[in-house]
């Protein structure tokens, strides 16, 4: 894969291990360790994906984030100390499209990184999208669009939502979306009404009053297509 990718991180042994992770997987990369020196080199080089620190000196990586903007082109992948970052950055609709949480063990980021270019890659318009209400949803490229403009939500809020999109006007146990979605059969299955929660907020009109992610009570939930 001919990539490059741009690692903006303060702690230099972590980065260098990153970079030679990616190097050993053919990804070459340019590593610095402020959002600064980011944005300048941002200036004059063209990058496919950045690796971001969200606790930098100086500049941190939330404000990186807003001055960098939105560019569908290049893929923003956090890495963060702490899991309420990636509320912060997706409630502020800062355009990340991935986070890892520290400590990460290197070949799990490396594969995300691959992951993450394949989606990039991806034509979003060239695949056939699934629609409901106003939304349509690209299954390979990760994407969901409301009206042409594209909602920011995490792997696993997306995966979720996939799940039910693709299978409208059925009632679902949590345990059978968990199972489905985690590829595990035991496991926190309290997490399901988390991102049904998460995603409510993000595609319901009325998030307490859903029309599209209907709760069956004592059953499940249900996808109604029709909704919105
Ligand atoms: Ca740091």
């Amino acid at each position: 894969m001919n990539a490059k990718v741009l690692i903006i991180e303060d702690e230099k042994e972590l980065g260098e291990l990153v970079q030679l992770f990616l190097e050993k997987d053919g990804i070459s990369s340019v590593l610095c360790s402020t959002a600064e020196e980011g944005l300048d080199l941002l200036k004059n080089n063209s990058f496919d994906l950045i690796i971001l620190d969200i606790n930098l000196p100086g500049m941190d990586g939330f404000e990186f984030l807003q001055i960098f903007g939105k560019r569908s082109t290049t893929g923003v992948l956090i890495l963060s100390a702490r899991e309420a970052d990636e509320d912060v950055v997706l409630g502020l609709g800062l355009g990340a499209d991935e986070f890892v949480t520290k400590p990460f063990a290197p070949k799990v980021l490396v594969a995300r990184v691959r992951a993450l270019l394949r989606r990039l890659k991806t034509p979003g318009e060239s695949s056939t999208g699934i629609s409901f209400g106003k939304y349509v949803l690209h299954p390979e490229g990760y994407a969901l669009f409301k009206e042409g403009e594209r909602i920011v939500l995490s792997t696993k809020e997306f995966d979720v939502l996939r799940f039910l999109v693709m299978h409208p006007g059925k009632v679902f146990m949590s345990s059978e979306i968990y199972s489905a979605v985690w590829n595990q059969a035991y496991g926190d299955i309290t997490s399901v009404a988390v991102y049904i929660q998460r995603l409510r907020k993000k595609i319901e009109r009325d998030p307490s009053n859903p029309e599209f992610i209907l709760t069956i009570r004592g059953k499940g939930y249900l996808f109604n297509k029709d909704g919105g």
